[in-house]
């Protein structure tokens, strides 16, 4: 037994300095791509991503043949169907990580077989990451504060510093840690020059909506529901805190952020629940993929796209990156962003309002 384990392993590392393995020659005539999406509860990656990212590469490669998985919120899993895609003999990957330095390991084993790996939406910490297609993320984090640094004084209370309680997202997601890294440049000299009263900070494992349910609560609780602006990093879990500010009475009454601009939270917006969005425009992201995939498979240059964007990864890779720009929504622009993009129908967001 110890004899065939140490085979396999001896066999494994051979495999990776490029023995005898079926090639993916980089990409290259490449026609069989894997989509591999984190989970099923925030309502971006199945409602968008996933549709709009097989009709973009559809419509780029008609000959395209798809895999689809959806990782639901779990790294082992997701390195299991990237395994499974590359045995399956997809030639080029388009990943979601689930957590971000996790997903170095999916990067190791396609990189052995010379198959490209695109990091979608979320980087993967690895310098052997091929490409990374994204928003400028830190411009995300950004945008939601500076919102917050033009209307804050609408929740203030006369006479008083408003107190600002932060919900951050996953830390496994370098997206989360970029969002938060953006809202602190804006925000830390607010709370410096006492404009503002920061109380915390919580980052909320898997994104999970009812946890910055949880998190909201308890920041009501040990703030005597004394709170003006509630920073959240994203719409799924801005529908929960706003859960949270209805049970005290309070929903309205405080800014809330986020981002995505899915409907319910654009609905929000409308019914004065929910503040802003950080609007992403999914299909262009979508289609800045497709564009790739075809280039890579067509062997032609990739240059032309990445424009000698880089992103650094913390192993000091520097990836090829296109990034794209977010968008403040509130309810004075929805008409001429979400709607004019056909992002979402006025049916989605206006019943109830
Ligand atoms: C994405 C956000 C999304 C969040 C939770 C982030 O990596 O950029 O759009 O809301 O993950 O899924």
């Amino acid at each position: 037994l110890i004899l065939s384990i140490t085979l396999l392993t001896a066999c494994d590392s051979n495999a990776n300095t490029g023995g005898n393995l079926p090639s993916g020659a980089g990409g290259k005539g490449c026609t069989k791509v894997g989509i591999l999406l984190p989970d099923t509860n925030v309502a971006r990656w199945e409602t968008k991503d996933h549709p709009m990212l097989i009709q973009a590469i559809k419509t780029a490669m008609p000959n395209a043949q798809i895999d689809y998985s959806n990782a639901h919120d779990n790294s082992d899993t997701q390195l299991n169907q990237a395994e499974t895609d590359l045995a399956n003999g997809d030639c080029i990957l388009v990943v979601t990580a689930h957590d971000s330095v996790a997903a170095a390991a999916i990067i190791a084993k396609a990189k052995a077989r010379n198959v490209p790996v695109i990091a979608y939406d979320r980087l993967i910490q690895s310098k052997d990451l091929n490409y990374y297609v994204s928003f400028d993320n830190v411009k995300v984090g950004q945008i939601q504060a500076q919102y917050i640094a033009d209307h804050y004084q609408q929740y203030q209370k006369e006479g008083t510093i408003p107190n600002i309680v932060l919900i951050s997202g996953s830390q496994t997601d370098t997206n989360a840690l970029l969002f938060s890294m953006g809202m602190h440049s804006i925000l830390d000299p607010m709370f410096a020059n006492g404009t503002l009263k920061y109380i915390s900070e919580t980052f909320t494992p898997d994104w999970n909506s009812t946890t910055a349910q949880a998190e909201m609560e308890a920041a009501l609780a040990d703030q005597h529901n004394n709170i003006q602006i509630a920073y959240v990093a994203n719409d799924d879990m801005a529908g929960k805190v706003i859960e949270a500010l209805k049970a005290v009475k309070l929903n309205g009454k405080v800014l809330v952020t986020g981002q995505d601009a899915g409907a319910d939270a654009v609905r929000n917006i409308l019914l004065r629940q929910q503040s802003m969005t950080a609007y992403k425009p999914i299909a262009r992201e979508a289609q800045s993929v497709a564009d790739l995939v075809k280039a890579l498979s067509n062997g032609s240059n990739v240059n032309t796209l990445t424009k000698g964007v880089t992103t650094s990864t913390f192993d000091g890779g520097n990836i090829p990156s296109i990034l794209d720009s977010p968008v403040t929504v509130d309810r004075n622009n929805i008409n001429s962003t979400v709607l004019a993009d056909h992002y979402l129908v006025k049916e989605e967001i206006c019943n109830g309002v």
